[in-house]
């Protein structure tokens, strides 16, 4: 299993056959796309240009050896069709064969002892990693499954580390992470929902591998395995809004990337790891820009409006999304409590409220009762106070209910586990 970060090199054999060369930028008007290459466009769009445009190669990073040479062993552990799987100490090998393609230089190192330090850990990881699995150790359906798929213009690659069958066309999708800890990405969970369920030889596989046939196959559950603790975060299928709006998000990325719209979009991290800082026009000879009164001031507000633009159309539509799960969080949390997931807790607090529709015709019931004095500056708060009290007249009351709607706020506090 290849990590995500890497593309597959041009005729690299798979599992499941030869793995399909990189598609060029662009195929019959299709513009190339995957997960990977829209986290770098939004990460920074120049970034992206420097890499996958002018395909300028990036310095080797030993995170991404180490997670290539689990990913490689994983696979070497899930390619038999029939049973024995090989033991810990082959898998140790797979590792070991893998590890020694390279020089340490080669693989991103700064030190052979840091790369012998890394081979020790992953050595004790698959060790572990096997003990945690030996007893229900089974062929998957499909493992480093690479596919292209045509849709909306776009010719998006995945590529899964395992799929397995559930049954009636129900697919399980495991997504091995090796890093420090397992970042909570569900956009790219969409992204593999989405295009597993439009590809079209996923079905033929089912026929080929199973004699299954089916008129189509849908996500059941996805995975991200957490190979250095050896912990399983589960995701249910995605419903069809959330994907609605991952893929609203994708062709924005995507029409920025026809539009050759790569202006640079500095920040304390992705510039810390950036190789392109000796070409970016943000740095001089790998430092930031001197202050702004000795750049070009039209150039400079220009990028930012750009970027200001981009920034408020991401949290507008996160913004959309967070107001529709705290939405459902409400109706799921029926009178409130506590809930945990795997990595966060909350506690949902219900509480009765007051909404006024018409803002004119509630100052002119509080005038017409002598309730304006009462009722302040006219805060939501105000006028629920005026509408609560014991005191006012039944009249009152009841004009001012016409124009109110009763709902049920909802006030959700939510903790970050402890890792
Ligand atoms: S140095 Fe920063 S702004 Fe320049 S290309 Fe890299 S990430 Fe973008």
């Amino acid at each position: 299993m290849k990590k995500k970060n890497s593309e597959p090199a041009a005729g690299e054999t798979g599992l499941f056959g030869a793995v399909p060369a990189p598609a060029p930028s662009q195929k019959d008007g299709l513009l190339a796309f995957s997960y990977s290459k829209m986290s770098l466009y939004e990460e920074c769009p120049l970034k992206y240009k420097f890499k996958y445009i002018d395909k300028i190669k990036e310095e080797p990073k030993f995170y991404f050896a180490f997670g290539s040479a689990i990913h490689a062993a994983l696979e070497f552990l899930y390619s038999v069709r029939n049973p024995p799987f090989p033991t810990v100490e082959e898998l140790c090998e797979a590792f070991r064969k893998e590890w020694n393609q390279k020089s340490y230089l080669e693989k991103g190192y700064r030190t052979q002892q840091k790369s012998d330090d890394d081979y020790q850990k992953g050595l004790l990881m698959l060790k572990a990693y096997y003990q945690h699995n030996r007893v229900r150790l089974a062929p998957p359906f499909l493992v480093e499954y690479s596919t292209d798929v045509a849709v909306d213009g776009l010719l998006v690659r995945i590529i899964a580390d395992k799929i397995e069958h559930l049954g009636g066309g129900k697919l399980l999708v495991t997504d091995y992470k090796t890093g420090k800890d397992v970042k909570r990405q569900p956009s790219q969970l969409y992204m593999y929902q989405k295009i597993v369920e439009l590809d079209p030889r996923l079905k033929e596989k089912l026929a080929e591998i199973y004699d299954v046939r089916v008129s189509s196959v849908r996500i059941g559950e996805m995975l991200y395995y957490h190979v250095p603790t050896n912990k399983e975060y589960h995701f249910e299928r995605a419903d069809d809004r959330e994907i609605g709006a991952f893929w609203e998000r994708v062709l924005g990325v995507a029409d920025s990337i026809r539009g050759l719209k790569f202006d640079p979009v500095p920040g304390e991290l992705q510039c810390k790891w950036c190789d392109y800082k000796s070409l970016c026009p943000h740095f001089f000879g790998g430092h930031p820009h001197p202050p702004a009164d000795l750049a070009p001031a039209v150039e400079k507000i220009e990028t930012l409006v750009d970027r200001y633009g981009r920034l408020k159309e991401r949290m507008d539509e996160l913004q959309a999304q967070l107001l529709a799960v705290a939405a459902d969080i409400g109706r799921a949390a029926k009178d409130g409590g506590a809930y945990a997931g795997a990595s966060y807790s909350l506690e949902v607090k219900k509480a009765q409220k007051w909404e006024f529709r018409d803002r004119e015709a509630v100052i002119k019931v509080l005038n017409q009762f002598d309730l304006y004095q009462r009722a302040l500056s006219l805060t939501l708060t105000g006028i629920s106070g005026v509408l609560d009290s014991k005191d006012i007249s039944e009249d009152a009351r009841k004009k001012l209910l016409e124009q109110a709607v009763k709902k049920t706020a909802v006030d959700i506090k939510i903790t970050r586990k402890p890792a």
